[in-house]
């Protein structure tokens, strides 16, 4: 089979690799439909993360379940499936509490920009829909893998309430998935911080009420203004740099709440600040295991369609020029068909 590696920050090649196998009896082998280029994918493409040697890249999937190994009978051959970027076995202590993302057996997807993928842990992973979805539901299903899922950790770790206010840092596919979330979930304002025309018209698409322009302090400010100087009461942090931590924390009210789903980069805490500020910080790589069923429901139901983050479509062998594109910002988030 063929997939994508990368060799080096602005090298990602599409090359012939061994097809995936069976190696543990709880794996499942499945054929990609869609795929996709993350943001968090920029890190190394852009040298902000070591690469080291070339290595397989993509974390995002569905796909038809090829195979599986002996313990795994939650799904069979043949079924239309979506799993989470970070594996997990559904049963241990931390899934049973809603972490499945931190599961003593989690191994983090990493080869998905691929035509086949092996699905560790596929038992606890994998949920297939009740039949093969529409074509034109694909790219909402796709971002159920990740990006929906996140932005919905983002809205839920800020306590995002029936009739509050909620700020959403970052307009990249997270951020806007973030607005959704934070819709879903009963904000009745939702201000969105965005200067790039495209992402701003699809973040009041999804709901967002106010756009803020200004960054830094500025944008602070300018959402202090908004909410009669007291701050929002939700934060949804989704860039993960010092900046935008800084704007989450200082844009929320005593008691309000952060959700950082951004992956930080060369972020910090000021303890001292956090103290007096009255924030509550919750952050992580997302449980998006725990949030599969009800996030398909909406996406089958026609209540969401996150997949409209998706403004580039390629066939899996231009994934370079996805890559290039997102770089560029020329688009949002790229969808790969093999
Ligand atoms: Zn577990």
């Amino acid at each position: 089979m063929r997939g994508a590696v990368i060799h080096a920050p602005g090298d990602v090649r599409f090359e012939e690799l061994d097809d995936p196998r069976i190696v543990q009896p709880t794996d499942a082998i499945i054929r990609t439909v869609v795929t996709c280029v993350c943001g968090s994918d920029l890190w190394p493409y852009r040298g902000a993360e070591p690469v080291g040697e070339p290595h397989p890249m993509g974390h995002e999937y569905v796909g038809v379940v090829e195979e599986v190994g002996a313990e795994v009978t939650s799904v069979r051959p043949g079924q239309f499936v979506i799993g989470s970027f970070a594996t997990s076995d559904n049963t241990c202590e931390n899934c049973r509490n809603g972490y499945q993302s931190n599961c003593v057996r989690r191994e983090f997807m990493s080869t998905c920009q691929a035509e086949y993928v092996r699905i560790p842990n596929a038992q606890g992973t994998l949920v297939a829909t009740p039949e093969h979805p529409a074509e034109e539901l694909l790219p909402s299903l796709l971002t159920l893998s990740d990006v929906m899922g996140t932005g919905w950790y983002a809205a839920r770790a800020a306590e995002v309430r029936p009739g509050s206010t909620a700020l959403v840092v970052g307009d990249g596919a997270v951020g806007l998935c973030g607005v959704i979330a934070a819709r879903e979930l009963g904000a009745e304002r939702i201000i969105a911080m965005s200067r790039h025309e495209p992402r701003q018209k699809l973040a009041l698409e999804f709901g967002a009420t106010d756009l803020v322009t200004e960054r830094g302090d500025e944008g602070i400010a300018r959402v202090k203004e908004l909410t009669r100087g007291v701050g929002v009461d939700s934060a949804l942090e989704c860039v993960g740099t010092p900046e935008a931590m800084r704007q989450a924390v200082r844009a929320t009210r005593p008691g309000g709440n952060v959700g950082f789903v951004g992956v930080p980069h060369d972020v910090t805490i000021d303890g001292q600040e956090l103290f007096f500020s009255h924030v509550g910080l919750r952050g992580g790589p997302a449980p998006v295991r725990d949030y599969l069923p009800d996030l398909i429901q909406r996406v089958l139901d026609g209540r969401i369609d996150p997949g409209k983050v998706f403004d580039f479509t390629l066939p899996l062998d231009q994934v370079a020029e996805g890559y290039k594109a997102m770089d560029e910002r020329r688009a949002i988030k790229t969808l790969l068909r093999p």
